[in-house]
């Protein structure tokens, strides 16, 4: 699947503004891009740590998939990406095993990435992203 890094690990929060003062007070992270996606009812703050990114996933809509996660599961580790040179082939390679795909096709997600998602339920428990940056 070329994967090449673990791109970033979404974290499901009720509020980011309440989370700030532990990522970048305590940790020493910076938060650098706080953005809205539209279509997928959630607001993300990014911070780096090394190659890989810290996103905080806050829903903005309570019919939102992470409004829905934080009533089940509560807040907390919500995905893990993983970043590959070809989300196409990530998925189509996955497809040919035999794992449930969320997304069949790659779409857009948070800072213009590539992205699709792989059903938990094929993947011991773990909601699993790909992602490729479109100018790699
Ligand atoms: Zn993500």
């Amino acid at each position: 699947m070329d994967i090449t890094h673990i791109e970033h690990i979404g974290i499901a929060v009720r509020n980011i503004e309440e989370q700030l003062p532990y990522y970048e007070d305590v940790l020493g992270l910076k938060c650098y891009n706080i953005e809205t996606v539209e279509d997928q009812k959630v607001k993300t703050a990014f911070f780096k740590v090394g190659q890989t990114k810290i996103e905080l996933l806050e829903p903005t809509s309570e019919d939102s998939t992470i409004a829905k996660f934080i009533e089940r599961r509560g807040e907390g580790v919500h995905h893990i990406a993983y970043a590959t040179k070809s989300v196409k082939a990530a998925l189509k390679k996955a497809d040919e095993k035999g794992l449930r795909l969320i997304d069949k096709e790659p779409r857009k997600g948070a800072e213009g990435l590539n992205i699709a998602f792989l059903h938990p339920k094929s993947t011991g428990s773990v909601l699993t992203e790909f992602c490729e940056h479109p100018e790699e």
